[in-house]
């Protein structure tokens, strides 16, 4: 089989069959053309802040299977923009106190949890009481049991849970699991990866526990964890981790500022990787025993890229959120249950490897076995 073939057969495993089709040019991203004229999901958005705004709605906007008829905002000031612009009945806009008048709203179908990581939980659980399906934000919650709590209320509702992991929709993260899983370069036995930047305001929410569970591993350290385990496609066996100097006191009391950590697969695999909030970088690398592949910019909107140890990676250069949205579509209006690459299981995995990594962080490095 070619590398074209081979690809569009993996595409197809995947069940991500939309990035197998042409492709329009707008807004400097490729857009997959889908012809759905079926009925549409109603989505309604929880926090109008940046990722929701910005990349979800156009997300939205983009996809033929889904319709923004309700917003979840705190902020009243907002509400007419997106009333106007989406025609938005006055009983789908709902704050944080009213919001389980969910239950109400019928035109609802999915909630997008855009809200800081430690509110993820709590508005997930109160939507699927609502009967509401739930699509939220990685990282799914600030620690493991929140996301089993998550998992328990979804499955006690009859309502799916995903999360937002935009990269497994993504045609250079889906180029380099497929390389990782044919062993195109053979097999891997050694991951390197990092994803950092310099987070600015002092007063965001980002830099307060509480809210983010975190620091950047929680925020985008989960990348690099998330695709050595795509990549891969088997569970890490062990951490050990450790907190990067702390050179803002002030910016980093509650949280890191940078940490490094080593991690092995059951088969000897070694991944190393870095995340911060005050270095610009970004790398996936795998080397295998027949050669190497790796994606630099690896996981943001980029434009992304990739070479390998064969010559450059040649993908289309995508809206992430958008192929999200058309991956998610279909997996939403089917009567199946979501397959675990973008469910909540998913998310409690990645979880209690990062929440491995700060135990061994605190313990000085000590290297802490994970669960088969
Ligand atoms: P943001 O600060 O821009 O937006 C947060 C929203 O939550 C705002 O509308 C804010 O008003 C609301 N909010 C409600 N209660 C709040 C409180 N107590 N404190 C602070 N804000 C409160 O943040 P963001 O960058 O949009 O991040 C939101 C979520 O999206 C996070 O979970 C983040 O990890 C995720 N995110 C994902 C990506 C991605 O590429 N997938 C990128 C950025 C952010």
């Amino acid at each position: 089989m070619s590398i074209s073939e081979n690809r569009r057969s993996f595409i197809k495993k995947l069940g991500a069959g939309s990035l197998a089709l042409p492709f329009f040019s707008t807004k400097g991203f490729s857009q997959p053309k889908i012809d759905y004229k079926g009925k549409k999901l109603g989505i309604a958005i929880v926090g109008l802040g940046y990722y929701g705004t910005k990349r979800i709605l156009p997300g939205i906007d983009a996809s033929p299977y889904w319709e923004l008829t309700g917003i979840v905002t705190g902020t009243p000031s907002k509400i007419s923009e997106y009333k106007e612009k989406y025609n938005l009945k006055d009983g789908n806009i709902l704050n944080y106190e009213n919001y389980d008048k969910l239950i109400d709203c019928k035109d609802i179908d999915v909630v997008y949890i855009c809200l800081p990581n430690g509110m993820h939980s709590e508005y997930t659980i109160r939507a699927a009481k609502a009967g509401k399906h739930v699509i939220t934000e990685k990282p799914m919650a600030n620690t493991p049991e929140e996301c089993e709590a998550m998992i328990k209320a979804c499955e006690e509702n009859k309502v799916k849970l995903a999360v937002g992991y935009r990269c497994h929709f993504e045609p250079f993260n889906m180029e380099a699991m497929r390389y990782g899983r044919e062993k195109t370069f053979g097999d891997i036995n050694y991951i390197q990866s990092m994803f950092g930047f310099k987070a600015g305001d002092p007063k965001q929410w980002r830099l307060n526990a509480k809210l983010s569970g975190g620091g950047p591993l929680m925020d985008v350290g989960i990348y690099c964890v998330n695709a050595a385990r795509y990549v891969k496609n088997i569970e890490p066996r062990s951490v050990s981790a450790n907190f990067g100097p702390v050179t803002d006191k002030t910016r980093f009391s509650e949280v890191e500022e940078s940490l490094s950590w080593h991690i092995e697969f059951p088969d000897d695999t070694v991944f190393t990787g870095f995340t911060s909030y005050n270095s610009n970088v970004q790398l996936f690398h795998a080397a295998g025993n027949k050669g190497w592949f790796e994606l630099q910019p690896a996981f943001s909107y980029g434009p992304l890229k990739g070479k390998t140890s064969e010559g450059p990676i040649d993908m289309e250069v995508v809206h992430h959120q958008t192929y999200q949205m058309n991956g998610m579509g279909p997996l939403f209006l089917s009567k199946d249950s979501m397959p675990d690459h973008c469910s909540g299981l998913e998310g409690l995995k990645d979880s209690k490897i990062l929440s491995a990594i700060y135990a061994s962080a605190k313990a000085g490095g000590k290297r802490i076995m994970l669960d088969a």
